[in-house]
């Protein structure tokens, strides 16, 4: 469902993406990993459609997301395709953008209403079963003060599920958290993983769950991916130096 072909970034003179070739086909899981400053989360955030290549084509469903004008600088090729693609992808960060004067069933319906432009009662419902799949039906009503960082990030990807996407990015979705509450927060992602109805990238530190969830992993490292392959592949077995050395400080 989407291509990366020879993709770069730059921000100024500073080259980040360095040619990234990436197919991603539905129900796929890809976990990124790599060094800080590597550039997983410029390639989240392309994903995501809020930063356009340098150089290179990303294609979605077969169209290409951008083009180059005259000057040299990437714009939409089609504003509505850019629409619809932005509407098929889910998305859950470090820290959980929650609205804080909302309850948690209303942030949940935020998206349905807006968006999606379901009645009240059926963003209710749909919010609710999302909430009750991550194990949060007792807290529906309240505030996100009142929950703990784990239930927060339940509660993001309850509101990114909602949503029905056909991808869904979680960047680095537990290393805010205390130790203690990563546990359930990987459980919900495992569920979503073992239902198949969404492909998934995750840019992770944590090796033992890309090992079990993720069909492919990507060694992301100065801007190009320097290994692709199962997650026993690259984990476990790869002679690449540089990857052995940077797995040596999270196993
Ligand atoms: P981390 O693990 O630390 O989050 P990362 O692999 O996700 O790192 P990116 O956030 O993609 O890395 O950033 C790659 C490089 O690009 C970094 O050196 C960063 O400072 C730089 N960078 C990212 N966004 C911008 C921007 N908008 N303007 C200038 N430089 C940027």
């Amino acid at each position: 469902i989407v291509q990366f072909k020879d993709v770069h970034k730059s921000f100024g003179e500073f080259d980040v993406l360095k040619g990234i070739d990436l197919n991603i086909a539905p129900s796929e899981k890809i976990c990124i990993i790599g060094p800080s400053g590597s550039g997983k989360t410029t390639i989240i955030r392309m994903l995501m459609t809020l930063e356009e290549p340098t150089s290179g084509d990303i294609y979605v469903n077969d169209a290409n997301l951008w083009k180059m004008e005259r000057a040299g600088k990437m714009v939409p090729a089609n504003e509505k395709h850019l629409r619809q693609v932005r509407g098929d992808i889910g998305m859950v960060f470090q820290h959980f953008n929650l609205f804080p004067h909302m309850t948690i069933l209303d942030n949940c319906m935020v998206g349905p209403i807006h968006v999606k432009k379901e009645s009240k009662d059926e963003a209710k419902q749909h919010s609710e079963e999302m909430l009750k799949r991550v194990g949060l039906e007792e807290h529906m009503d309240k505030y996100p003060s009142q929950l703990s960082g784990g239930q927060k990030q339940r509660v993001a990807m309850a509101r990114a599920l909602v949503m029905k996407p056909k991808i869904m990015l979680f960047d680095e979705v537990t290393s805010a958290l205390d130790p203690e509450l990563v546990g359930e927060v990987l459980e919900v992602i495992r569920n979503i993983a073992e239902t198949g109805e969404t492909a998934m990238v995750l840019v992770t530190h944590e090796m033992d769950f890309a090992l079990e969830v993720a069909d492919r992993v990507l060694f992301l490292d100065d801007g190009v991916i320097a290994e692709s392959g199962t997650a026993s592949e690259v984990i476990e077995h790869s002679e690449n130096k540089r990857l052995q050395s940077f797995l040596r400080r999270f196993r």
